[in-house]
């Protein structure tokens, strides 16, 4: 890993931390004490899980789901295929997934879909990282911790190529590293 390879850094971990604290104290208020399932889209999500569940003060069930949304190349399609399912039955559960960033929209809104055909008590949406302007399908995400332009964001769990998910930062990745332009 190159340190030349972020062009620059969008939130620094002290960002990161405040972004998560406002995160909770918004969902701990919702939810008011209920138990909730907080369901991890993985992998990207690990880190900003990590964090967030320690500021939750309601009782929750940790588990973990992955998606893998399949379409022409490297673009996501609306079809969405579960690779690794809830353990938990959510029937009459609340579930909470928490998602790294939301782009297209396309693979939450699949996911949501499959999982509200459960039968939840309720089904939202935690994302770190939001960029609105890449909307292809509408999805409504109760708590969005930050929008941003779009660019290419890693760090803090997120990856290119499976790589740069252990920087403690989110920073912009040289368009060099995925062949594109600069
Ligand atoms: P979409 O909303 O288009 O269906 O896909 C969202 C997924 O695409 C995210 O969960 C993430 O894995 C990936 N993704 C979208 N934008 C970015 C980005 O800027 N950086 C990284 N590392 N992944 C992204
Ligand atoms: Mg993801």
């Amino acid at each position: 890993m190159n340190k030349d390879d972020i062009k620059y850094v969008l939130f620094s971990e002290g960002e990161i931390a405040q972004i998560v604290e406002r995160l909770a104290e918004r969902i701990n208020a919702d939810y008011g004490g209920e138990e909730i399932i907080v369901g991890v889209v993985l992998k990207g999500s690990l880190t900003f899980s990590a964090d967030l569940i320690r500021k939750l003060d309601m009782p929750i069930r940790l588990d973990f789901i992955q998606a893998s949304s399949y379409g022409s190349g490297s673009k996501s399609s609306g079809k969405v295929k579960i690779k690794k399912d809830l353990e938990n039955d959510i029937k009459d559960k609340h579930l909470l997934l928490v998602e790294d960033i939301i782009d297209s929209g396309n693979t939450l809104a699949g996911l949501k879909a499959m999982l509200k055909d459960r039968e939840p008590a309720s089904v939202k949406i935690c994302a770190l990282l939001s960029k609105p302007s890449r909307r292809e399908t509408e999805i409504e995400a109760e708590y969005i911790g930050a929008e941003i332009p779009d660019e290419f964001v890693v760090g803090y769990g997120l990856d290119y190529d499976e790589k740069y998910r252990n920087l403690p930062y989110i920073g912009v990745l040289q368009p060099r590293v995925y062949g594109g332009g600069e």
